[in-house]
């Protein structure tokens, strides 16, 4: 039976907004910030001490040598994408009018792939030129390659102007027909797999390996992965990724105070635990402290398997939909395992290995921003991916978690030192390990995830089965990723009230 409030329940502290946001993860906050602007009262409910999710930093104070030393890490995010002239966050920021309240350093990439190294050029034609010289027996192949990703990315974002700053699928059966004349390579393309687009123009595995590698971002399975899943990562070549000097808790605590700024609110240490149903429609959030939070719109941005099976009754669903949730694998967690060292790595902001068939990636952000770390030390962040099955195993409460957990750190610091920084171990002041058990616990993630849902598959839309109930971030159909939630924010802010009217029922 669908749960409906009691009056009892009306006896409970309230307060009233147009909007209440459960999750101040990027999605969340891109929504919220956006409605906040267009003079709507926004309430966002976010359960850890901070805002951002997987975009928050953290800092430890350690003593070193008689001083006391302090280092910023990030908890995920540390290479956005969507910043050039036609990305959704970007735009977001124009819409915000906050483009000039974030100083973004570019990242630049470094690649070890079973003995091949190679520090990627800045641009995407360079790049090309770089991997030419590398599989000179490819050198036409990568050239075509090249030309056809690069007009599908275009293509991809052409619509930008017309869609509210985000790419979204056809508006009107006029522009469904005309789609496809107006973008071929995209329309030629999305819908295939990566690995046969390679396979259309380019023989050496290793070359298809190192195009490959920024699937890391989304999957552990990049054979899982189509064109139109691919093509905004090659964003990265094409426009650049980003860090946001002073750490990512600069994104998240922008957007925050613009909800704030614009009248709103953004609750820390505040967990939804219910949201409301009234007559068949969301009408706001229940929080642990027994605070009613009343609203004609929900948006739910947290894990979208808990938001919609734990903080709602299953019955309210239609049965089709929750079995589709239901099945809906939710794809990798991760080993990550955070690092303060007395010394600068010589080594660029990012790094990709792949040694003894291991893969993990290397966040090295001190190379572009010095305010991380005391004068010559540095913070940087491993990261190994882990499958769904692979993640299950990690239990905080088990007796051999930190054995288990120290093992793993180990291993991937026995493969930097294998491969691109010998002296690792000897300069490691201060180390912390997360596993998948962290993120459930920090994140409100079911099983760890951490890019909200397998690729490949079924995800929710932005608008729920439920009236007045609308759903973003990385579990949504836009996928994992800053500027994939932003996306999925922008959409559902465009759908509570469209930039030129207000409050438009949803
Ligand atoms: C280690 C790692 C590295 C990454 N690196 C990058 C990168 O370099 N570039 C990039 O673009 N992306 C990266 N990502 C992915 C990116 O961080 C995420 O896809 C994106 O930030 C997710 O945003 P979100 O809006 O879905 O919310 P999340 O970040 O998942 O945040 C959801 C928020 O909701 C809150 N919440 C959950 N349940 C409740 C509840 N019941 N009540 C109140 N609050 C609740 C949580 O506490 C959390 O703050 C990385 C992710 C990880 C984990």
């Amino acid at each position: 039976m669908v749960r409906q409030t009691s009056p009892a329940r009306l006896a409970k502290p309230e307060s009233a907004a147009d909007v209440v946001i459960i999750g101040a993860g990027i999605g969340g906050l891109s929504a919220g910030a956006l409605l906040a602007r267009r003079g709507l009262k926004v309430i966002v409910l976010e359960a850890h001490d901070r805002p951002g999710g997987y975009c928050s930093s953290w800092r430890r104070t350690i003593r070193h040598q008689g001083r006391m030393c302090s280092y910023l890490f990030d908890a995920g995010v540390q290479d956005i994408s969507g910043i050039g002239d036609r990305g959704p966050l970007r735009r977001l920021l124009r819409q915000l009018q906050a483009e000039d309240r974030i100083d973004w350093r570019p990242v630049r990439h470094h690649y070890v792939k079973d003995g091949l190294r190679l520090s990627v050029a800045p641009d995407a034609k360079a790049y090309a030129l770089q991997l030419q010289a590398m599989f000179p027996a490819d050198a036409d192949g990568i050239t075509a390659f090249f030309v056809q990703i690069e007009a599908v990315y275009r293509e991809m974002y052409a619509d930008i102007d017309a869609t509210g700053g985000v790419p979204t699928a056809p508006a009107t059966i006029d522009a469904m027909m005309a789609w496809p004349a107006r973008h071929p390579h995209a329309w030629r393309w999305m819908r295939q797999p990566f690995a046969v687009m390679l396979d259309a123009y380019l023989s050496d595995p290793r070359l298809k390996s190192f195009l490959t590698t920024l699937a890391d971002y989304v999957t552990e399975r990049p054979e899982s992965l189509s064109v139109a899943d691919m093509a905004p990562l090659f964003g990265y070549y094409f426009d650049c990724g980003y860090y946001p000097a002073g750490g990512s808790q600069s994104l998240a605590d922008l957007l925050s105070a613009i909800v704030t700024e614009g009248g709103g609110q953004v609750h820390l240490r505040r967990r939804a635990t219910r949201i409301l149903l009234e007559n068949g429609r969301a009408g706001g959030v229940e929080t642990a402290d027994g605070v009613l939070h009343r609203a004609p719109v929900v948006l739910a941005a947290g894990d979208v398997q808990a938001m919609l099976m734990d903080l709602l009754d299953e019955a309210a669903l239609p049965a089709g939909y929750l079995r589709k949730l239901r099945a809906m694998p939710r794809g990798p967690s991760a080993i990550v395992v955070s690092l303060a060292v007395d010394s600068m790595p010589d080594l660029p902001a990012r790094i990709f290995v792949r040694h003894q068939a291991m893969d993990f990636g290397i966040g090295n952000p001190s190379a572009i921003d010095a305010s991380l770390a005391p004068p010559g030390h540095a913070v940087l962040t491993v990261l190994s991916l882990l499958s769904e099955k692979e993640a299950g195993g990690w239990d905080r409460t088990a007796e051999d978690y930190r054995a288990h957990k120290a093992m793993a750190a180990d291993k991937l610091i026995d493969a930097i030192e294998a491969t691109v920084w010998p002296e690792l171990r000897q300069h490691i002041l201060y180390r912390q390990v997360a596993t998948p058990a962290t993120f459930t616990r920090y994140a409100g993630t079911r099983t760890g995830n951490i890019y909200g849902a397998a690729r490949g598959q079924w995800r929710p839309p932005v608008v729920s089965p439920i009236p007045g109930l609308l759903l973003a971030g990385a579990g949504t159909v836009t996928g994992a990723g800053v500027e994939a939630v932003v996306i999925s924010g922008t959409i559902a802010a465009d759908l509570i009230a469209p930039p030129a009217r207000l409050a438009v029922p949803v």
